[in-house]
């Protein structure tokens, strides 16, 4: 087997440099703990962006995705499959919506909700075709497609992505005046997060989610909630717009509902709303395969059964009560909600990062000087406990 520092040179040699990523390497996980080719053990405090809300390799997901292995992975949608139909079913009982469409990554899944509300801007509301315009938030996170960085304000994420899509409107995240001022008649959508994660775990102001609500409603405008970091008990409720009883007409979801083995992403929507799609107007190849449904049907009965909501609202509150008790003067704001948690510095986080690997916790920068922890919501209190002292270690040496 390779060693950490030859994995580490192979892999600059031949990938792509578009990730710097941590110099730790991943051989082999289970729970909440990774393992380096050394034996080097880890916490993993950012649960691949909220990726890994059930650990890694979850006994009963990964059971669930060997007994479909050996009998079917791959249909396409040009076949009826047995399991599409009970993740479609699960997922529309989870989110209160009539319809379900599946599709792999976070990213596909925002496209398609940006494609539903044109073609409903366009066949529903009668705004003429190409005119439809569609709202979005500074900071924004929604991933990667050049209609996606269209809308993003990280210049990072854009520079010599140009020429962009047409048809987006910039508003700052949290004001719901500015979002009004900016509607139109041609206003299809406004699409947002509940808490902005890659901006640095952003919660907006209380009552925000209402009001977008409330204004969507009254201008006839969808509000579609990307939920992909935030969904699936992240946030304390099983999605975050549920922390202020607000329903989006649309939601995107991803990262988690794969169980931490599959790319499964999707998004829900009344009938209204997602019967605006005729065959052969919309697909994927690999989106609804039955691989994905049994794994992502079973993680979802996992999050229902063993109330992860619940689990992370509860351990969340503990691990913001052991942060807040660390004595660090560069630490200006601990926020978040359940287990989605950043703490900002007034100094750049990268030697705070660099220490917590250290002392064998997985974390990472967002924005330079916040610090993101999104552990695992199986992980037992004891070994919350253990993973904060560590942290306390890091942040006081
Ligand atoms: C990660 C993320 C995405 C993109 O998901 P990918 O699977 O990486 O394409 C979209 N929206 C939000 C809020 C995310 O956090």
């Amino acid at each position: 087997m390779l060693s950490s520092a030859e994995v580490i040179k192979k892999t600059n040699r031949f990938s792509a440099q578009n990730y710097a990523p941590k110099e730790v390497v991943i051989e082999r996980a289970l729970g909440v703990m990774v393992y380096d080719p050394e034996g080097n053990s880890y916490f993993d405090m950012l649960s691949a962006y909220s990726a890994l809300n059930f650990g890694h390799r979850h006994p009963e997901i990964v059971a669930a995705a060997k007994e479909q292995l050996d009998k079917v992975t791959l249909t396409s949608r040009a076949f009826h499959n047995t399991v599409l139909c009970d993740f479609c079913e699960k997922l529309c009982e989870l989110t209160g919506k009539e319809l379900t469409l599946p599709m792999n990554t976070g990213a596909e899944a925002v496209e398609t909700a940006l494609k539903t509300a044109r073609r409903w801007g366009s066949f529903v509301k009668g705004v003429p075709d190409g005119k439809q315009e569609i709202i979005v938030c500074e900071n924004n996170f929604h991933g990667r497609t050049i209609t996606i960085v269209t809308m993003s304000t990280d210049s990072s994420a854009r520079d010599g992505f140009a020429p962009f899509t047409p048809g987006f409107i910039k508003v700052k995240y949290g004001d719901s005046d500015e979002l009004e001022s900016a509607i139109t008649k041609n206003t299809v959508a406004f699409i947002m997060e509940p808490i902005q994660g890659e901006a640095g775990v952003v919660v907006p102001p209380e009552g925000y989610l209402k009001k977008v609500r409330e204004i969507c409603s009254r201008n006839n405008i969808l509000f579609v909630a990307d939920e992909v970091q935030t969904g699936f008990a992240r946030t304390g409720k099983m999605f975050a717009c549920m922390h202020e009883d607000v329903e989006p007409d649309i939601y995107v979801l991803g990262k988690a509902l794969g169980g931490g083995v599959m790319p499964v992403s999707a998004i829900t929507a009344n009938r209204d709303i997602l019967g605006v799609y005729e065959p052969g107007s919309h697909g994927s190849t690999f989106g609804g395969n039955p691989l994905s449904c049994a794994v992502a049907l079973k993680a979802m009965e996992i999050l229902v059964r063993d109330d992860y909501p619940k689990q992370a609202f509860e351990k969340g509150e503990f691990f913001m009560q052991k942060l807040r008790a660390i004595d660090n003067h560069h630490i200006i704001d601990i926020r978040g909600k359940g287990l989605l948690i950043g703490v900002e510095f007034d100094t750049d986080a990268v030697p705070y990062v660099k220490k917590l690997i250290h002392n064998g916790v997985l974390a990472k920068e967002t924005h330079e000087r916040t610090i993101r922890f999104a552990p695992p919501i199986v992980a037992s209190y004891e070994e919350l406990d253990d993973a904060l002292q560590r942290v306390r270690k890091a942040f006081t040496a």
